[in-house]
């Protein structure tokens, strides 16, 4: 039996691998990809304290890994299909084995919702982004086009106005969905411009982006807009669908959790992007991680204590 398994080997699942396994707890990280999780895309993090120079994901990642493994973390590749309470503990059922924990750490991550255009995927890291705080910095002086209305979209076209020369943000309908305040300070904002009832429908790229093709989806014209960088915010979707009938999720189907990152099941923690109102930043998922730690490890502790105690009164 573990004393804990960490779905995802992201920032926060590794993370707090780092702080179960270095608080003696038997730990097991199970990831169903290559180890990093969203940042094993991102090919410079200049924003992760302690690393004045950046680093690429891939490599943060390896040393996230390494650090856990150092204090006896074990990291599997797998997929988890079920999750089943087993008395006071968990049955974590993989593809050819079930394994037995006394606590589970979900740290499943989100993925940014794609547009599933031509030349978006073969993009992303040189000139297509979901991430303004990642990538805004190399846009410094160059033209950018957000795609989405709602308050991400606007809140990062805002934020991207600090590098960008100008922010073109092209939404499918003639209205935002994002807040009063926040439009009002995108449409105060002499960098931003605005293209209503249309999509991006290709991107086109020879090295570096060329420019997108836009579509008005009421008159369905088509042409062709000069741009450097391409944002896509058009909403995330949590990897939470194996805990659906568990766990209480909030209305974007994130895992409600309270400030130590207990859920609504006691000896289920989560943290990063799977979980509600997240910051969606490598630091704050490294920070979540370590306090879902912390509290995993009280869970297991006093539960190892109070079947101590049993015993010795047996
Ligand atoms: P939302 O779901 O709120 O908005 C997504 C936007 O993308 C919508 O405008 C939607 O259009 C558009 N969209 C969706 N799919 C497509 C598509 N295929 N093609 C083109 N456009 C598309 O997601 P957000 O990430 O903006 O926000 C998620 C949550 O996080 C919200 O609750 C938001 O309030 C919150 N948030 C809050 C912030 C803040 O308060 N500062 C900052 C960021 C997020 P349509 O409007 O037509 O549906």
């Amino acid at each position: 039996m573990y004393d804990t398994i960490i779905i995802g080997a992201g920032p926060a699942g590794l993370s707090a691998a780092i702080y179960t396994s270095r608080g003696q707890l038997d730990t097991l990280v199970i990831e169903k990809g290559p180890s990093g999780g969203q940042i094993a895309m991102t090919e410079l993090v200049e924003n992760y304290p302690g690393f004045p120079d950046g680093d690429s994901g891939p490599n943060l990642a390896e040393a996230f890994q390494k650090q856990a493994e150092k204090f006896g973390a074990k990291v599997v590749n797998g997929t988890v299909k079920e999750i089943r309470k087993n008395g006071n503990g968990f049955i974590v059922v993989m593809d050819k084995e079930e394994l037995e924990t006394r606590s589970i750490i979900c740290a499943m991550g989100a993925d940014p919702r794609k547009l599933n255009v031509p030349g978006e995927e073969k993009n992303v890291g040189t000139g297509v982004s979901y991430c303004a705080t990642c990538d805004g910095f190399f846009f410094r002086g160059k033209d950018v086009i957000v795609a989405g209305g709602g308050d991400a979209a606007v809140e990062e076209g805002i934020f991207l106005t600090r590098f960008a020369n100008t922010v073109t943000i092209v939404h499918r309908r003639d209205e935002l969905r994002a807040t009063k305040i926040l439009q009002q300070r995108a449409f105060d904002n002499k960098k931003i411009k605005f293209i209503w009832d249309t999509v991006i429908t290709e991107i086109v790229s020879n090295g570096a982006i060329k420019h997108v093709i836009l579509k008005n989806v009421k008159t369905g014209e088509l042409r062709e807009h000069p741009i450097h960088g391409v944002f896509i915010f058009v909403g995330h979707i949590p990897n939470t669908k194996l805990v659906k009938n568990l766990l209480e999720l909030d209305e974007h189907d994130l895992i409600q959790v309270d400030l130590s990152m207990r859920t609504s099941v006691p000896g289920i923690f989560a943290c990063g992007d799977c979980r509600s109102a997240a910051a969606r930043q490598m630091v704050s998922s490294a920070g979540d991680g370590a306090t879902a730690a912390i509290s995993a490890i009280k869970y297991v502790d006093a539960q190892k204590a109070e079947e101590a105690d049993k015993t010795v009164r047996a």
